[in-house]
């Protein structure tokens, strides 16, 4: 008898729910989507959730039995009270998420956490990161996400939001961020922050995928801006080493694919940072997850309770 785990992620875009067994693997044609999207009301967004929740249970085996909900939040998140405050969906300030998603398992668990800790927890699981200890697992998108975990266990702090490394001060840079600061690593190096930056400087294109092909094509700007975001990320990956000793960095999201160097040139920043053994030792990777690593990250807070503590 398989027990499955329902996983939930939410994100600026889409929310997505599907089965999840005790090795990590999404049980055919439960996954489901549906959008959500900066404009979506309140209700909007309780309907998409609760749809694709209802859409994954729907095709739970007769013979199989459900653990419980975990649930993979856009943050800011409120500490372990299941409320979230996604900056990309204004509509849910301190919104019940987890309860919102209780009502469909009664009596069962639901956990949630920011959605960069889950990424970490399948790095750990199944990823990059197996067999690791001192791990940040970080996603490099329209956004820059990333969770923790130090000494085997998954870091959230008091609030839930331990690890927002797209919100740590990078030095040299002064962009201004969505979250009120400036400086932010995201503000800097995420997708369509590099591509401002490039079109700023000339490049005509206007996505990721048309600056990955300029790039490729050796268009020096297009490089640039790719060296850019890199180095940022680099350099706070090398801050965060310097606080709390990492000795691996996984990093995923498809602005990560940009060049096939990225990971690289990431790796390289760190390496040379500083004369600190410690800093200069931690490996970059490129994550071991497929795009079902963020459903496998929240199935592992049903899954994998030890990393949780
Ligand atoms: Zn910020």
């Amino acid at each position: 008898m398989t027990e499955y785990a329902l996983a939930v992620d939410l994100g600026g875009t889409k929310v997505e729910a599907a089965l999840v067994d005790p090795a990590g693997r999404l049980l055919d044609g439960s996954r489901h989507r549906r959008p959500t999207g900066a404009a979506s009301t309140s209700d909007r967004l309780a309907t998409a959730v609760t749809d694709a929740v209802r859409d994954a249970l729907a095709v739970l085996p007769v013979d199989a039995t459900l653990l419980g909900a975990g649930i993979g939040s856009a943050g800011p998140i409120a500490g372990s009270t299941g409320n979230v405050s996604p900056l990309n969906l204004a509509a849910w300030r301190n919104y019940p998420l987890g309860a919102l998603v209780a009502e469909q398992l009664p009596g069962l668990p639901v956990t949630l956490r920011m959605d960069g800790i889950c990424i970490a927890l399948a790095e750990v699981w199944i990823g990059a990161a197996q067999g690791e200890s001192n791990v940040m697992g970080m996603i490099v998108s329209t956004g820059i996400g990333g969770g923790l975990i130090l000494g085997g266990r998954m870091i959230a702090g008091p609030t839930g939001n331990a690890g927002h490394i797209g919100h740590v001060a990078v030095a040299g840079f002064d962009d201004p961020c969505a979250c009120g600061a400036r400086g932010c690593l995201e503000a800097i190096a995420s997708g369509p922050r590099t591509v401002a930056w490039a079109r700023d400087h000339g490049f005509s294109g206007e996505t990721g995928e048309q600056l990955a092909a300029a790039a490729a094509a050796g268009d020096a700007i297009a490089r640039a801006a790719v060296e850019r975001s890199a180095t940022a990320v680099g350099r706070a990956i090398a801050s965060a080493s310097a606080l709390v000793d990492l000795d691996i960095v996984a990093i995923g999201g498809g602005f990560s694919h940009v060049s096939v160097d990225y990971i690289a040139l990431v790796g390289t920043t760190v390496a040379h940072h500083s004369d600190f053994g410690f800093v200069t030792k931690t490996r970059v990777v490129a994550s071991g997850l497929s795009g079902e690593g963020p459903l496998v990250g929240a199935a592992a807070l049903v899954h994998r309770a030890d990393l949780i503590g």
